[in-house]
């Protein structure tokens, strides 16, 4: 138990957990549930690093409208409402001032 608490405080101060690990989680997140150790480290990281945070964010909102034009595709009319884009814009403008 001591040995895996050292391995994941040294993998969550940045000697091993990186930025591109933690955007490997994120997006292997959508397609299934990681294990107890990737999910406890992911958040380890996500705790200390802002830009993983944003990442996560709008990695999920594009996840989430994909989902939408899968659900609702209709045959060659795949395109993002004017709206949508419009309210993406503003919450991506957002999250980027306050970085
Ligand atoms: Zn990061």
């Amino acid at each position: 138990m001591k040995k895996w608490i050292n391995n994941l405080r040294l993998k969550a101060n940045g000697q091993k957990y990186t930025c591109r690990r933690a955007t490997y989680f994120i997006e292997k997140r959508h397609e299934k549930a990681l294990n107890i150790n990737d999910l406890t480290e992911l958040y380890m990281h996500l705790i200390i690093c802002p830009f993983c945070r944003l990442y996560r964010i709008q990695s999920a909102m594009i996840h989430k409208m994909l989902r939408k034009i899968i659900r609702t595709e209709s045959a060659n009319t795949v395109a993002m409402n004017g709206d949508v884009k419009v309210q993406l814009q503003q919450i991506i403008d957002e999250k980027n001032r306050n970085i």
